[in-house]
């Protein structure tokens, strides 16, 4: 089947499933979820779904809060409906932590069978469900607690393991049921996660395009188009979102569903994922270093999302003298930069430098060569940066959703912004935006200007 950006707009999210598009960007896109139902009282689906893939043993993983919040009354459809359940219920007195404990703990438990894992929860259970369900080979399918984050469909799970957050192989859910009655009820800071993390993609997507522009990646247009109309939904909905409004959390939940198959769709995070995510990282690998309680993923992207926004918009201001950029990009001082990344990412430092290490005469012939590339497409760039909504436009919807928009309310410092602004880049080999002002010479100038944010 072809598709262009004009078919896009009359897509539901069900008719993205189980087809090949093939894409005018020369890639031909599909996704790998057979089974998504988003509505109110979706779980009632549910025996109906597992009859379909012929299961009758399910084994439900859950921990306290998602039992008391679904958990519960899944078990009691099942249960009338004739299925066999085994369960593990994760009882923990703070928050869950995907490490060595919980794995173990879901091996014991665990009986071979069971023909399915129903994973009740969020976040943290589905990266635990997805990453044993690839390493028992059986198949999982999840019931959603709160419409937090985009990766229920990724098959990529984050554990913590030795102490490290890692990414590890997972194998993705094969249905996800959504049902409004219970995403709406869930943590208000959860809800507010997802739409931070979706006002997320404006900047993703933006630096998407640069890296088109700058070094050719590739880009594809319906793609784009499929997830900034989910945004620009989620963003006009933000007062009934703060709400509560079932119609406004539902969407939210497609949003982020959207943002999913899109990444499956081009076959990685590029259009989820830029320099926003990276600064997210970045304060999250240094909170965990800190020994801190993490702030909520999606809540960390919205708030680097304003301040890269208003980098960017700033940026294109600026009157830039393309014969005379910044003397520090002519020579690149190995040792010093070297230092730099061990001072900021302390013990996660050889593994950046690792990720980094290239011939340093290359790294500034490539610079020169960008430097043209960038002069030479500057109004598109220009254009590009304009197309997506400023600074002003972020901070106004991260308010009226509720959420911090200063970095310093959630407890990052200044120092954590400017090193965030300087090194986040390291942590991940793709072009964005700030890899972009790095080619300027121009990160120092915005790491350390006044009235950012
Ligand atoms: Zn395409
Ligand atoms: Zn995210």
């Amino acid at each position: 089947m072809q598709i262009t950006v004009d078919d896009i707009q009359k897509f539901g999210i069900n008719d993205f499933l189980g087809k090949d598009f093939e894409c005018k960007c020369g890639k031909i896109h599909s996704v790998k979820l057979d089974n998504l139902i988003i509505e109110e009282g979706a779980i009632e689906k549910l025996p109906m779904v597992l009859k379909n893939f012929g299961y009758k043993n399910v084994f439900l993983v859950a921990d306290n809060n998602t039992y008391d919040a679904a958990g519960r009354e899944v078990e009691k459809i099942l249960i009338s409906a004739g299925f066999f359940i085994e369960k593990l219920i994760y009882e923990r007195a703070y928050e869950l932590v995907p490490d060595e404990v919980a794995i173990g703990e879901f091996l014991v438990s665990y009986n071979k069978k069971m023909e399915v894992i129903l994973t009740v929860g969020s976040g943290v259970l589905n990266d635990i469900s997805k990453y044993m369900s690839f390493m028992l080979d059986i198949p999982s399918i999840v019931v959603a607690t709160a419409p937090s984050m985009d990766g229920y469909a990724s098959s990529i799970s984050a554990l913590m393991l030795k102490d490290t957050k890692i990414s590890v192989q997972s194998t993705p859910p094969k249905a996800i049921i959504g049902d409004i009655d219970i995403l709406r009820k869930a943590p208000m800071d959860m809800i507010l996660a997802g739409f931070g993390d979706m006002l997320g993609k404006y900047s993703a997507l933006r630096d998407w395009k640069l890296a088109n522009i700058v070094i050719g990646e590739y880009y594809c247009d319906v793609v784009k188009n499929m997830i900034e109309l989910s945004v620009n939904r989620c963003a006009a909905e933000v007062n009934l979102l703060a709400k509560r409004d079932g119609d406004a959390v539902g969407h939210l939940m497609e949003g982020l569903m959207i943002v999913g198959i899109a990444m499956s769709f081009v076959g990685n995070s590029r259009p989820a994922s830029g320099a926003e995510h990276h600064m997210s990282h970045f304060w999250e690998l240094s909170f965990l270093m800190e020994g801190r309680k993490a702030i909520p993923h999606g809540i960390k992207v919205g708030i680097a999302t304003f301040i890269i926004n208003n980098i960017a918009n700033k940026f294109i201001e600026m009157d830039i003298d393309f014969e005379n950029i910044g003397d520090d990009l002519k020579i690149l001082d190995r040792d010093k930069w070297k230092n730099e990344i061990n001072r900021v990412y302390k013990k996660a430092a050889p593994e950046i430098l690792s990720l980094n290490d290239g011939n340093i005469d290359d790294m500034v012939e490539d610079r020169k060569s960008r430097q043209i590339v960038i002069r030479d497409n500057w109004e598109d760039i220009v254009h590009v940066i304009r197309e997506f909504p400023d600074a002003d436009k972020i901070q106004m919807l991260l308010k009226r959703a509720g959420i911090p928009i200063r970095p310093q309310d959630v407890g990052i410092d200044r120092e954590m912004v400017q090193d965030a602004i300087l090194y986040a880049k390291e942590l991940r080999q793709k072009y964005t935006i700030l890899q972009l002002l790095g080619d300027m010479g121009l990160l120092k100038y915005f790491a350390y200007m006044d009235g950012l944010y």
